[in-house]
């Protein structure tokens, strides 16, 4: 339904807005019109009544977008309505707003509040924040996440594998260990989407991406080393978990279909392969 994907059994996805704080060349996504205030929420009124309907939902993921990016009043309206669901556990907002513009968070204290009076003992709610680099951990976002934080907020990162930013061993472990740092915990790490005009310039080959993350691993400790590397694929999430001899191995983490949850499978290495689909 407009602005609802129900994702996996378990998983609702709400894009609350098209809009962002900042456009990265590398995103994926298409680029609409930002919708009206009145139309955000008759479209989050009605995911709220078909998550309601669906007791299998334990998660929602806010995303966009960037639901940050929305006003307060709008991300109090949609707490407020999912605080009532029962058989939800947990709340997300996939957000890059620490990262892109912090003052967002800094200077709003009625937001904080807002996450604050959300993110119960028994229900918390979760920003994924995406930094792609070390560099991208400034002061402004430090004091952002420690906000976030503070309020009762718990965040995970998820990286986009890009080439000429992130590919190589030493800035990967060196983001990762920043982000256990400041109190983020490393997540995922995506595999750049063969999407046009982005495949070309920010994709690496995924047999080079394993050996980065390898090399990247061994020099972190447990905590850092806590993320995948995941391709997110349309038949499912898959993690890029080794390669020895001649294959590349994978495991499927979710899949749309459910006989391939948890299957672990291998393809034959061929090192300019981007993609799952490039790999015989
Ligand atoms: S903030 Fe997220 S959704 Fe928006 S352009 Fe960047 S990656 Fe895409």
């Amino acid at each position: 339904m407009p602005g609802l994907q129900h994702k996996y059994a378990q998983t609702a996805l709400v894009l609350a807005t098209n809009s962002c704080a900042t456009y990265c060349r590398y995103c994926f996504r298409k680029r609409l019109v930002g919708l009206p205030t009145e139309e955000i929420l008759k479209r989050f009124n009605d995911a709220v009544k078909y998550i309601e309907n669906h007791e299998e939902i334990n998660n929602v993921l806010i995303s966009g977008g960037d639901p940050f990016v929305l006003s307060t009043g709008v991300i109090k309206d949609f707490l407020e309505k999912l605080s009532n669901i029962r058989h939800l556990d947990f709340i997300r907002f996939g957000t890059r707003v620490p990262v892109t513009f912090p003052d967002r968070i800094l200077e709003d204290a009625e937001l904080l509040s807002v996450l604050k009076k959300n993110s119960q003992e028994s229900r918390r709610i979760y920003v994924v924040t995406q930094f792609n680099h070390p560099r991208e951990i400034t002061q402004k976002a430090t004091d952002a996440v420690n906000r976030l934080i503070r309020s009762g907020v718990i965040l995970d990162n998820q990286s986009v594998l890009l080439k000429g930013v992130n590919d190589d061993p030493e800035t990967l472990a060196e983001l990762q260990n920043k982000l256990v740092g400041i109190g983020v915990i490393p997540y995922y790490l995506f595999q750049c989407r063969p999407v046009k005009r982005v495949k070309n310039n920010f994709q690496v080959p995924l047999y080079k991406g394993y050996e980065i993350v390898d090399r990247a691993k061994k020099k972190l400790n447990g905590h850092s080393k806590r993320f995948k590397y995941i391709m997110s694929h349309h038949t499912g999430k898959i993690e890029i978990v080794g390669a020895m001899d001649d294959y590349m191995y994978f495991k499927y983490h979710k899949a749309h279909v459910p006989e391939n949850i948890g299957k672990f499978f291998k393809r034959k290495i061929n090192k300019t392969a981007e993609w799952l689909d490039e790999l015989e």
